[in-house]
């Protein structure tokens, strides 16, 4: 009831922000691509060894002078490829169609164009590739990694104003490649912020708001993410120490190795793969420095562990509240994948994807 109210409320209050503006859309695109490149440099390493990236890079404007082997600063990896293609597919479809994704990301992997492949993504791409439907594809529980929420921003871009055919949709696209409940639930998160990003003009978020919009919208598919976001309202006032220490043992029992991923889940400093608590800290990053982007980041990273993902998600999440021209430019064009789709070229996709949803695809 809460949400409709709330969703209702939007319609009057913000119509100049239907639909959203193009710099927003470019720049959740650029800030997803950009964190996930910045994080990528430091992608499993622990908490301690990326907070001295973040102090002595990071902080000291030395962000780009190191890349991670073989690669060049600027490359980004499967979140923002996958994001990308989501993209794409609605491009060419006019609309959101689970088919096409599923066939163009079957092929990503087939052509072993992915950098740093998760594990369900995998499994699910050779079923795919083998013939098997998109509806029966996904991983099947307990596997709960972040692999549906890394690439679920566009979802937002699609229904910024209709949480409802959002829910679905952000459902439906997780599936394809994870069918656990919390994996579902993270991607509906990431989705949901981004839309509700989107249509907050800029200095007015209400962080209550957007935590308690998120988590009735996905207590129906998880209730235990719901609560967890919950929990998130008290965490945003503390100190990051004192969050990341909650945060990363987030879903999760005491003893409780059923999360499915074998992502770092052995360590509990640092925010591992498991899709609970790199949500709730690509989130947490986010509300602690709304209106500035590269705090937002460096503080997802210095997380430690799962950093191209969290910082991906919350350099998806900040992009699309502070538009294109809050990045920082000289780094975000030198963003590619492997010499291809630069920032040029990504700018130009988000602007291809704003021209098709204006049309009303
Ligand atoms: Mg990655």
């Amino acid at each position: 009831m809460f949400t409709e109210w709330f969703d209702l409320w939007l319609a009057f209050a913000l119509p100049v922000e239907v639909p959203p503006a193009r710099d927003r859309l470019a720049g959740s695109l650029i800030g997803q691509c950009l964190g996930d490149a910045l994080g990528f440099v430091v992608e499993g390493y622990s908490k301690e060894i990326c907070q001295e990236y973040v102090d002595e890079i990071l902080l000291t404007d030395k962000a780009g002078t190191i890349g991670r082997s073989p690669h060049q600063f600027g490359q980004y990896t499967d979140d923002s490829q996958l994001t990308r293609t989501l993209i794409e597919s609605y491009v060419a479809c006019r609309g959101f169609d689970p088919e096409d994704y599923a066939q163009r990301l079957a092929d990503l992997f087939t052509e072993q164009r992915v950098v740093g492949r998760g594990r369900a993504s995998t499994a699910a791409a050779v079923r795919l590739a083998q013939g098997v439907p998109w509806q029966q594809a996904g991983v099947p529980a307990p596997y709960a990694g972040n692999g549906a929420a890394m690439r679920a921003a566009p979802i937002g871009w699609m229904f910024p104003n209709r949480h409802v055919t959002l829910i679905e949709t952000a459902r439906v696209q997780a599936r394809i490649t994870h069918t656990d409940p919390r994996a579902i639930a993270g991607s509906v998160v990431i989705a949901g912020a981004v839309a509700l990003a989107l249509r907050t003009r800029e200095g007015r978020l209400k962080r209550e708001t957007m935590i308690e919009t998120l988590a009735d919208w996905v207590r129906p598919i998880e209730p235990s993410f719901a609560a967890d976001l919950e929990q998130l309202q008290s965490l945003v006032g503390r100190e990051p120490a004192d969050a990341h220490w909650l945060i990363s043992r987030a879903g999760r029992k005491l003893g409780d190795n059923d999360v499915g991923t074998d992502r770092w889940q052995a360590s509990d400093d640092i925010i591992s793969g498991y899709v609970v608590p790199s949500v709730l800290w690509s989130l947490y990053s986010f509300l602690r420095s709304p209106e500035d982007y590269w705090g937002a980041v460096c503080l997802a990273i210095s997380g430690g562990g799962d950093t191209d993902t969290t910082a991906a998600m919350t350099g998806a999440i900040s992009g699309a509240y502070l538009g294109l021209d809050a990045l920082p430019r000289r780094l975000a064009e030198r963003l590619n994948d492997c010499g291809t789709w630069n920032f040029d070229e990504l700018v130009a996709l988000a602007n291809a994807f704003s021209t098709v949803r204006n049309r009303g695809a």
